[in-house]
């Protein structure tokens, strides 16, 4: 497979490189004390087209392949991982599935307006009691004049707060208690409430609520067929995995790049810590680990770019990326020792934020089962 990336892809890349290190890396510390970003981040990166950087130019977006998005990701993530994951969030989970699931009328109404950022996107599959069982979820949608109410709770809901798009999953037969009789619908987020904002160990830039539903909707608000919403959320998360792969690389990127610089300032015994071959060896595994989980990230995205199957290469990627992700920012904290423990430098806050990618869009014990799956699906 050709992993070289073409002129396009290294020029979207720059552009996203480039605004990380002037507008987003400088202020991530603070937004992390903060516990938020400004919106005025996201109407920039509306501007430079990185809201909807694989969307068709003609539904509002810059028509680029999703592994410019991919590489998008990566540099955001190593600015800052809470705008990372909100720019993931927006595009994998909410605007890609109406694209590739929705209607043309449904396409051509929601998204322009989230591929512009007039409206951010989240996703609503997690509720209280269905996590990676999703298919237990029970919020559900009933007939009701001129469409369906939608009534229960979503929990850990990225983005809710920002306002704009929701795709939200529901129960719409009630016989079955499982993943076959869930349906998918696009809400407005002015239609349900949020009942409060999570606090959490890291990706604190990044907004998690959860919310309460007790809305009617019309018919054209539900996307793909009745009672098939699951394969649409099972889909999305297929595709959303390699962002979440690509945002784990980021942020081991952004651990390495410090610990590098750190190790060959530091001095101890009368010379550069980097001079130690104990220092060297968690270098040299760090830099191993990313190229190593970086390529799992291109592969994935291109076989996605492809149209070929991408589930078992999505899952490896995640799975890998972020266990890595956790393991390499713990060792950044170690080269830079007690220093790396304090808010003086930021790989304590990347070790924060490194963990929640072993969790959302399927905890690594998941991707395991997912992958096993795919293989034995095989033989
Ligand atoms: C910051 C944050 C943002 C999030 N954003 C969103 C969002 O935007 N939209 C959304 O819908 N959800 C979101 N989530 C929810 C997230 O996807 C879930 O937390 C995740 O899928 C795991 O579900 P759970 O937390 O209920 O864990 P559980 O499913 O309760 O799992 C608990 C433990 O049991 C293990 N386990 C469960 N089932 C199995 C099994 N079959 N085999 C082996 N082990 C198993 C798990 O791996 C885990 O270790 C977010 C969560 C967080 C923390």
């Amino acid at each position: 497979m050709d992993l070289e990336l073409t002129a396009e892809q290294r020029e979207i890349q720059s552009l996203a490189r480039a605004f990380a290190d002037a507008e987003i890396a400088p202020n991530a510390a603070e937004w992390d004390r903060a516990h938020g970003f400004p919106r005025e981040v996201l109407a920039k990166l509306a501007e430079l087209g990185l809201l909807g950087v694989c969307v068709p130019e003609e539904y509002g977006g810059a028509g680029a392949d999703f592994l410019s998005y991919i590489l998008v990701l990566e540099e955001l993530s190593r600015g800052d991982a809470g705008v990372g994951v909100t720019v993931a969030v927006h595009t994998s989970a909410c605007t890609l599935p109406i694209l590739q699931f929705g209607t043309d009328e449904q396409r051509r109404r929601f998204v322009p307006p989230l591929a512009r950022g007039e409206g951010i996107g989240c996703f609503a599959l997690t509720e209280p009691g269905a996590g990676s069982d999703a298919g237990a979820l029970v919020t559900r949608a009933t007939r009701a004049d001129g469409g369906w109410r939608i009534e229960g709770a979503k929990q850990w809901i990225t983005n809710a707060a920002f306002g704009g798009t929701m795709l939200l999953f529901a129960r719409t037969d009630p016989e079955t208690q499982t993943a076959r009789g869930v349906s998918a619908f696009i809400v407005d987020t002015e239609d349900v409430t949020i009942t409060r904002t999570e606090e959490k160990l890291g990706l604190n830039s990044s907004v998690t609520n959860d919310i309460a539903v007790d809305s009617v909707v019309a018919d054209d608000r539900m996307i793909g067929e009745l009672n098939h919403g699951f394969r649409i959320a099972m889909s999305t998360l297929d595709g959303g995995r390699i962002g979440i792969a690509a945002q784990a690389v980021g942020i081991a990127q952004a651990a390495y790049e410090v610990a590098l610089r750190y190790a060959k300032e530091r001095e101890a015994f009368g010379q550069r810590i980097a001079d130690f071959q104990a220092i060297q060896h968690k270098l040299a595994n760090m830099s191993m680990e990313i190229d190593a989980a970086r390529l799992l990230v291109l592969r994935a995205a291109t076989l996605k770019d492809r149209g070929l199957p991408h589930t078992e290469a999505g899952a490896k990627a995640k799975l890998f990326a972020s266990e890595m992700a956790r393991r390499q920012t713990a060792e950044a904290i170690q080269v830079l020792g007690g220093y790396g423990y304090t808010k003086e430098f930021p790989v304590e806050r990347y070790y924060r934020d490194a963990k929640i990618t072993e969790i959302y869009e399927g905890t690594s014990e998941i991707q395991r089962l997912v992958i096993a799956r795919e293989i034995l699906g095989r033989t």
